[in-house]
């Protein structure tokens, strides 16, 4: 007898839970989740089911930093310089429609605060905040008509002694920008995906698919066999370990958060060096990210983990800039894995007949989540 034997489907399984499957999801993030809810709305009957790896939704998702943002000018201005305005203009509005949508679907437990975002320049950043500064009439003007604000940036350093912040010379903010509750937007994702009927299966790591033109075959790592019609992989990060076809690199970001600090002025999300390193206040702790640009080539992969360069970094960066002469202790650690490019773009795309991708949500996939999960969808619905 083989003891180390996969245990497969048993008949009752297969009968019970997967026949008839209409749509596979792979991924329980936000996409994934988004992709599947909006599934049942169209087609309520459709049996659509979520495979995901973790106990919980394992990559993003669940571990990052909860800004709602739509760019600040120096990701806009670098935005630019990879694609035509018209793109990045559409891509703006994808990310702001999306934050409506998120909003429309978890409501209160968003806990969705306005509460601005500030972009820091310190001495060395004075070219880049002259470029931003040279600029931001011109994207006033451009988004005006897309979130609906006459004077969404404008210079801020009169916040930066408020903020008590040390060698950061000018900021400007961005005042359609806010913060949410990471945990508890995917605990009402999840709600609603089950409130709909979706069945998420948690534990089912995919280990490979096969369309045969009329059905997706799907193996798990424990040799389940999985049949359906279509199938949308949802898996960001981790997707070159099913397709290694695109152009799509792992990024972990290690992120940690501070005890309750008493009297805690910085409120707000924070953006400093392009976006490499972000804070924001929960409550009166700080939770602060980032430094993957201090190792690029070792952090670019979906292991998670710290390491003792990035933790000083951020430490270094926390003392001397964000919390100088403050006395503050840390309360956790942890990681999450990107899914990054050369284009801050998303891919929506068909690999072949039954099978569609909704991946490379990069660092605003809290914005555009929600509407990448619905356009890969459509494109199994259609
Ligand atoms: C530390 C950190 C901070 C961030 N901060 C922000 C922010 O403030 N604002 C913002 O907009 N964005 C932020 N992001 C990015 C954002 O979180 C992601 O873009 C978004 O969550 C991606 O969602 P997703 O559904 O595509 O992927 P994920 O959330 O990564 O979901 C993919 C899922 O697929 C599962 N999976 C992978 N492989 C398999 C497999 N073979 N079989 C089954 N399941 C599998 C994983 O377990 C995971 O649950 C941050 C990301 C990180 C890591």
């Amino acid at each position: 007898m083989d003891s180390n034997a996969n245990p497969g489907l048993s008949f009752w399984e297969r009968e019970t839970f997967f026949k008839e499957v209409d749509y596979v999801i792979i991924g329980s993030g936000i996409v994934g989740l988004n992709a599947a809810i909006h599934m049942k709305e169209r087609v309520p009957n459709a049996h659509v089911i979520i495979l995901e790896k973790g106990m919980l939704p394992t990559g993003a998702s669940t571990r990052n930093a909860g800004f709602a943002c739509f760019g600040s000018i120096s990701e806009l201005l670098d935005d630019l310089e990879h694609l035509p305005e018209n793109e990045v203009l559409a891509l703006v509005e994808k990310r702001w429609k999306g934050l409506q949508r998120l909003q429309q679907l978890t409501g209160v437990q968003l806990k969705y605060d306005e509460c601005g975002g500030y972009e820091l320049f310190t001495r060395r950043d004075i070219g880049s905040y002259i470029q931003c500064m040279e600029a931001l009439e011109s994207f006033n003007e451009k988004l005006e008509p897309i979130i609906g604000e006459k004077t969404i940036y404008e210079n801020a350093d009169d916040c930066i002694s408020h903020f008590g912040f040390r060698g950061v010379n000018h900021i400007i903010v961005n005042k359609a920008e806010g913060h949410i509750d990471t945990g508890g937007m995917m605990k009402a994702l999840l709600a609603q995906a089950h409130e709909r009927g979706v069945h998420i299966y948690n534990g089912a790591d995919v280990d490979s698919l096969d369309d045969d033109g009329l059905h997706i075959h799907v193996e798990l790592r424990d040799g389940r066999k999985i049949k359906g019609r279509k199938c949308l992989i949802a898996t960001n990060g981790f997707t070159h370990r099913l397709l290694s076809s695109l152009d799509l690199t792992p990024a972990r970001n290690q992120v940690l958060i501070t005890r309750p600090i008493p009297d805690l002025k910085i409120k707000g999300t924070f953006h400093y060096d392009k976006g490499y390193y972000y804070f924001r206040n929960v409550g009166n702790r700080i939770l602060f990210g980032g430094g993957r640009n201090l190792s690029p080539k070792n952090e670019e992969t979906d292991q998670f983990g710290t390491t003792p360069l990035i933790r000083k970094g951020l430490l270094r960066m926390l003392d001397e800039i964000i919390l100088p002469n403050t006395t503050y202790e840390i309360d956790m650690w942890w990681s999450g894995i990107l899914g990054v490019g050369q284009v801050k773009k998303p891919i929506i795309k068909y690999i072949s007949d039954n099978l569609a991708v909704s991946v490379r949500m990069g660092g605003m996939g809290v914005a555009i989540g929600s509407l990448v999960g619905i356009e890969g969808a459509d494109l199994l619905l259609k």
